[in-house]
């Protein structure tokens, strides 16, 4: 049998009762080989508009090519092992393609890649500063500087994987400084309590609604304008009628850039009447955060500092590797 390169690891494997040998790579040199290939497909920064943005195969197809069978024979060459990481490559879409239009998707940048690779790299956790303290500390700093950009003058926040999460940690949190006591009694023996939300906002609201156990007919989609602005009136209206249904709202998600139409509501309208109402304003800047970056287009986000909470995903449109989201609270 013929081992490929020189350096290459020879490991005996047993088939059918026999020893035979494959071979892997040598320390490190995976890793540059997957560095050249991520190099040599452009799989950050800019990409080459003539390469396809995914060789695509039916399913069935593509289990055949990639011989996904666990009990596979170990690879004799390193050309085997390469052609399998080759192939995955071939057969995943390339999300940083100019001609690549699912939803928003910002692509990354060489710096991004190498933060995530390091993070990987250190396999630790940010539980605990024990097993983090450089990333934990990093975290701090960050959220503290967030918090400024986006016009608070103080408070906290988390990284957390995903915005779903961070608009789940929202609600979780206004029911909390609502009352305490239901972390320990439940939703039990009170007034259903009512979350508002526009008709155009990010599912994950509906879906936190219905896991944190509020129900999904306490959860009022108010009604969007033509642009599919979320409009303070319409707030209004909405929260006259719940409060005649002898319901109790508590919380308002607003959203900064709405997934389909990439409308920003009015943020400042909702936050007059959340502010008079005492109610939760939480803003969903998952995609329309990245504007507070921008002089041009920063006005849109005009009354976010009156929010109580805010979820951001840099993985949206700052070249961040998925995922990155930031969760802010301003009362710390
Ligand atoms: N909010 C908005 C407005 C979104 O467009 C999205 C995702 O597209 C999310 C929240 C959820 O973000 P994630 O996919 O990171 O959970």
């Amino acid at each position: 049998m013929a081992l490929q390169a020189q350096g290459s690891k020879k490991h005996p494997v047993v088939e059918n009762g026999v020893y035979r040998e494959c071979v892997s790579y040598s320390d490190g040199e995976l890793l540059q080989k997957v560095l050249d290939i991520v190099k040599k497909e452009k799989l950050y920064g800019k990409v080459d508009e003539y390469k396809k943005v995914v060789d695509f195969r039916q399913p069935e197809e593509l289990s055949k090519i990639l011989d996904l069978n666990m009990c596979r024979d170990g690879c004799r060459t390193r050309g085997e092992i390469d052609e399998v990481l080759e192939r995955i490559v071939r057969h995943s879409v390339r999300t940083q393609h100019p001609h690549f239009f699912n939803q928003l998707y910002g692509g990354i940048d060489e710096v991004g890649l190498a933060g995530a690779w390091l993070l990987e790299a250190l396999n630790t956790n940010q539980h605990t500063y024990e097993v983090g303290p450089a990333l934990v500390v990093t975290e701090f700093r960050v959220v503290e500087q967030l918090v400024k950009l986006f016009g608070w003058t103080s408070g906290d926040g988390i990284f957390c994987s995903g915005g779903s999460l961070a608009n789940m940690y929202s609600i979780v949190l206004a029911r909390h400084h609502l009352d305490p006591d239901i972390k320990k009694k439940g939703l039990f023996g009170r007034k259903p309590l009512v979350i508002l939300t526009s008709d155009q906002s990010h599912y994950s609201i509906t879906k936190a609604a219905f896991w944190l156990g509020f129900g999904l007919d306490n959860v009022v989609s108010v009604v969007s304008d033509t642009n599919g602005v979320m409009t303070g009136e319409a707030v209004a209206e909405a929260l006259e009628k719940v409060k005649k249904e002898g319901k109790q709202p508590f919380y308002v998600n607003a959203t900064a850039g709405t997934t389909v139409f990439g409308a920003f509501d009015e943020l400042e309208a909702i936050a007059e009447i959340c502010a008079a109402e005492k109610l939760w304003m939480h803003v969903d800047a998952c995609w329309g955060g990245a504007t507070v970056l921008s002089s041009k287009h920063r006005h849109l986000l005009k009354g976010i500092e009156r929010a109580d909470s805010l979820a951001w995903n840099p993985h949206k449109m700052l070249c961040a590797p998925l995922p990155c989201s930031v969760f802010l609270v301003k009362n710390e």
